[in-house]
Order: structure tokens, then C-alpha cells, then sequence
């Protein structure tokens, strides 16, 4: 055991507090003891020694809310062919997938790099989807955590049936989710959530992507609906749910009884204001992923109106096949372009304390505050700044940041 250090920068962004300008972490090994202004931290730790990391920025290291580490083999899909909309999107993946595989040595490899990848970019956490396990199983090389959510879909009683059995002979620490409203039966949505509930598991599903999936719950028709339905993952039974009026997938899910707060709807771009007063009243969690809208062109979320519902969102880069890069500095400049309006320590929050909350581990990550890891980050500024100007600064900093990690 070593005695605890004293981290000393120009700038330290606790998130869950202001900016600290000359502040200091105290790092009793792997946890934060104290984090203050720096001449305050050597009255009360005189004996710490000191390392300091000069013209810096210390921060928490960042959470990914939402990627699927095994599609990091699929190379995105328009490089290869000319998709037209989001089921045109849907039908190559599905169509990529089955060429190259969903496991196997090369897909393995893929999710392996990425994993890295997001390590070097000072990510500490994933929440991780698949169809497949191989984010469980590869969880222990990745220098952090991965909650790895196997996901499930399908609306036909008998893939229900089989589902719901697998699941029901699972261990308890397995985590389950459903895909979205419109791919999943709304009892098998029901069973689910039932047992994350049961369990005190995060339930990430995604919510509202497209405008057609508002469409399919409202009409029963659309892009969407045609898709599924030439495809026979829906019949003529299906009938738009009645309760739904001209709300979306959000109302949809809260009439299932599956919002509360270890839900964690994913994407939520076409959301209704009512709707994000039923975000905000059942403390369901969102996750942004920007990056994807924009590829896809599916439309941007309401950012705004969910940090005017008191909503803290999370932010996720989605995976390889429908984002050019996953880098959660790239989402958050992206988020600043496409809402302008919104602070810099809004966004900054999305990329840690909102993911760390949303996937239930602001107990040790997240923010900069007594008790969490002490492995946090420190990033190099080339110039003194305000503290708003260097928030800004590392929001646009995209491909030119440097994180380097601090272990405490
Ligand atoms: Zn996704």
C-alpha cells in the first residue's frame, strides 16, 4: 500500500461540482480521498506527496453507455452499398452479419481492438449489447468494466416461448434486454424487464430510432411496418396498440410497465414532449448516441427538452456498423454541433456521470468526488483557458485529445 497522493492540475473538473481552477485529487491507492483546491488538500494532507500534472485538466474517466462490441467487424454498411433508409440499413446489416459471422476468430479480433480503443480513449466502463456473448466473455481483458446485456428479439409466440425458457435457466447475474418496441413482443419486453426488475438490473433497450417505428405503434403501417412484415417477423394479427394516441415508443413502453429507473432507453430521437415528462416523472435514464443518429439520418434527439425535464442523458457510440467511430469525444462534439444551445458541462456530464448513473455504477465512477476509483484521467491543454473555455475546449477536441490515465 502506498501512502496517498496528492494530484495537482490547473483544472480539475469534479462534474458532480464546479470547476476547480489549481485543484487537487487525493488518491489514497484506488480511491479518491478528497478533492478541493489544491493549496486547501496540502494543509489538510502535509505529508502527501505531490505529483503534479501542470497545464492539465483532471477528469473522470468517461462511460459508454451503449455500444455492441460484436458488430465491431462490420464495416459500416454504406461503404458497400447504397442503404436507403433505416430498414435499407437493417436489411444490410442483417445481410453482412450473415456473411461474415456473428463470433468467430475475425469478429473476436474486431471487438478486442475496439475494446482497446476505447481504453486508450479513457473510457472506464461499457454497457456492451449482443445477440451473442462474446462481450461476457471477453469482459476480462478490458482494463475496466463490461456490463455485457444479451439481448433478445421476436414476436411469435413460439420464439417467446424458446426465449423466455433459456432466460428462466440462466444465472441470476446474467443480464438480459430487449431489442426495441417494434422487433419485440410486448410480453416478452414484459418478461424481461420483469426479471432485471426482480434482479436489480439495468435494462437498456433501444427507443424511438426512427420515425417509422412511431408510425408502426401509431398506424400499424410505414417503412418499418412493410419491412417486418415482408419479412414475416409480423402477421396480420398485428394490430397497433390502442393506448398509444399520437405518443410513440415511450409511451408505448410506459404502458407496459417497463420504465422506472434501471430502465435505460437508448437513442430516444423522436420523442414527444409528453413523453419526456414520462421520462422524467418514472426516472427512466436515457442514452444519446449522436454519431449514429447522424449516420443513419434518423433525425436528432431533443437533447434540450430532456435537460429542461431535469434529465441527465447518458451518451453511447452506438457500434461500428452504424457509426464511422466510436469515440465518445466525437459524440460529444457532435452533440455540440447539433444543439449549440446546450453547455459544455451539460454534454461533459452525459459522457460520465449520465452514463455511470444510467448503467448503475455512479457508486465508484463517473465524477471526481470522495469514495470513487481513483483511476481518472489527465488531459494536456495547450493554453491557460477560463473554465468554460476549457470545458468547451475539450468537447471540440475530437481527435486530438490525448487522455492520459491517472491511477491513483
Ligand atoms: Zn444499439
Amino acid at each position: 500500500m502506498q501512502p496517498p497522493v496528492i494530484h495537482r492540475a490547473s483544472w480539475v473538473v469534479p462534474v458532480s461540482d464546479p470547476v476547480i481552477a489549481d485543484g487537487a485529487v487525493v488518491a489514497d491507492n484506488d480511491r479518491i480521498i478528497a478533492v478541493g483546491r489544491f493549496h486547501e488538500q496540502c494543509e489538510i494532507f502535509p505529508d502527501a506527496p505531490i505529483k503534479d500534472h501542470g497545464r492539465s485538466a483532471l477528469i473522470p474517466a468517461l462511460v459508454n453507455a451503449h455500444i455492441h462490441l460484436e458488430l465491431s467487424h462490420i464495416p459500416l454498411p454504406a461503404l458497400h452499398k447504397k442503404i436507403s433508409g433505416f430498414t435499407g440499413w437493417i436489411e444490410t446489416l442483417l445481410a453482412m452479419r450473415a456473411e461474415l459471422g456473428d463470433t468467430g476468430h475475425a469478429a473476436e479480433e474486431a471487438a478486442k481492438q475496439a475494446m482497446r480503443r476505447q481504453h486508450r480513449l479513457g473510457v472506464i466502463a461499457l454497457g456492451d449489447i449482443g445477440n451473442t456473448d462474446m462481450g461476457a466473455k471477453l469482459a476480462g481483458e478490458f482494463p475496466g468494466l463490461i456490463l455485457h446485456f444479451h439481448e433478445h428479439l421476436g414476436r411469435t409466440t413460439k420464439t417467446r416461448r424458446a426465449i423466455l425458457e433459456r432466460v428462466a435457466a440462466a444465472p441470476q447475474d446474467k443480464l438480459f434486454t430487449a431489442h426495441a418496441p417494434y422487433s419485440t413482443h410486448a410480453e416478452l419486453i414484459r418478461e424481461l424487464k420483469r426479471r432485471a426488475s426482480a434482479l436489480g438490473h439495468p435494462f437498456p433497450i433501444h427507443v424511438a430510432e426512427s420515425p417509422s417505428e412511431n408510425e408502426m405503434l401509431r398506424r400499424g403501417s410505414g417503412e418499418l411496418y412493410t419491412f417486418l412484415r415482408k419479412r414475416g417477423f409480423i402477421d396480420d394479427s398485428y394490430k397497433p396498440p390502442a393506448a398509444i394516441d399520437n405518443q410513440g415508443s415511450v409511451q408505448y413502453l410506459h404502458g407496459l410497465g417497463a420504465l422506472d429507473k434501471q430502465t435505460i432507453c437508448v437513442h430516444c430521437v423522436h420523442v414527444t414532449p409528453g413523453e419526456a415528462a414520462i421520462l422524467a416523472e418514472t426516472g427512466a435514464a436515457i442514452c444519446l448516441c449522436p454519431g449514429s443518429n447522424r449516420y443513419l439520418r434518423v433525425g436528432k434527439a431533443p437533447a434540450g427538452l430532456f435537460l429542461q425535464n431535469g434529465l441527465q442523458p447518458a451518451l453511447g457510440t452506438d457500434s461500428m456498423a452504424s457509426n464511422p467511430e466510436l469515440s465518445l469525444w466525437r459524440e460529444m462534439n457532435i452533440l455540440r454541433q447539433d444543439h449549440p444551445e446546450i453547455n459544455a458541462a451539460d454534454i461533459f456530464r452525459m459522457a460520465t456521470l449520465g452514463g455511470a448513473t444510467a448503467l448503475g455504477i455512479d457508486a465508484h465512477y463517473g465524477s471526481l468526488a470522495r469514495g470513487k476509483s481513483a483511476r481518472f484521467l489527465s488531459i494536456p491543454l495547450e493554453k491557460e483557458m477560463t473554465d468554460e473555455t476549457m470545458l468547451f475546449n475539450l468537447l471540440t477536441a475530437d481527435k486530438n485529445i490525448q487522455p492520459l490515465w491517472v491511477i491513483g
